[in-house]
């Protein structure tokens, strides 16, 4: 086949580690101000949202990963079809292409 320089799949898998190593730190860090009796200066619904998100994008990354190295990676979850490169390089823990995405959000 075609030697190219870096496959784009390499790029993507790194910027998902390191999405997941950033999540990670935020959770442990948001989690620590929790604990603390000020909550690290947030106010509790600011905090759980944080934390909310913060382990919906961990769990996102982590589970793209796990999708690249059972080799499903870049498929669509719902249609099977495959998700375009664009997009995903736009949004690297993508699960569907761009109209099963449009219904499960509308
Ligand atoms: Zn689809």
């Amino acid at each position: 086949m075609t030697s190219t320089v870096q496959d784009p799949i390499d790029l993507l898998r790194s910027s998902l580690e390191e999405q997941f190593k950033l999540y990670t730190e935020q959770l442990t860090e948001l989690t620590a101000c929790s604990r603390q009796p000020g909550r690290g200066g947030y106010d509790r619904d600011t905090l759980t949202a944080l934390i909310g998100s913060a382990r919906q994008a961990l769990a996102d990354s982590a589970r793209a990963l796990r999708r690249m190295a059972e080799g499903s990676y870049g498929t669509c979850e719902r249609c099977t079809a495959d998700i375009p490169l664009e997009r995903l390089e736009i949004l690297p823990h993508a699960r569907f292409c761009v109209p099963c995405q449009r219904q499960q959000t509308g």
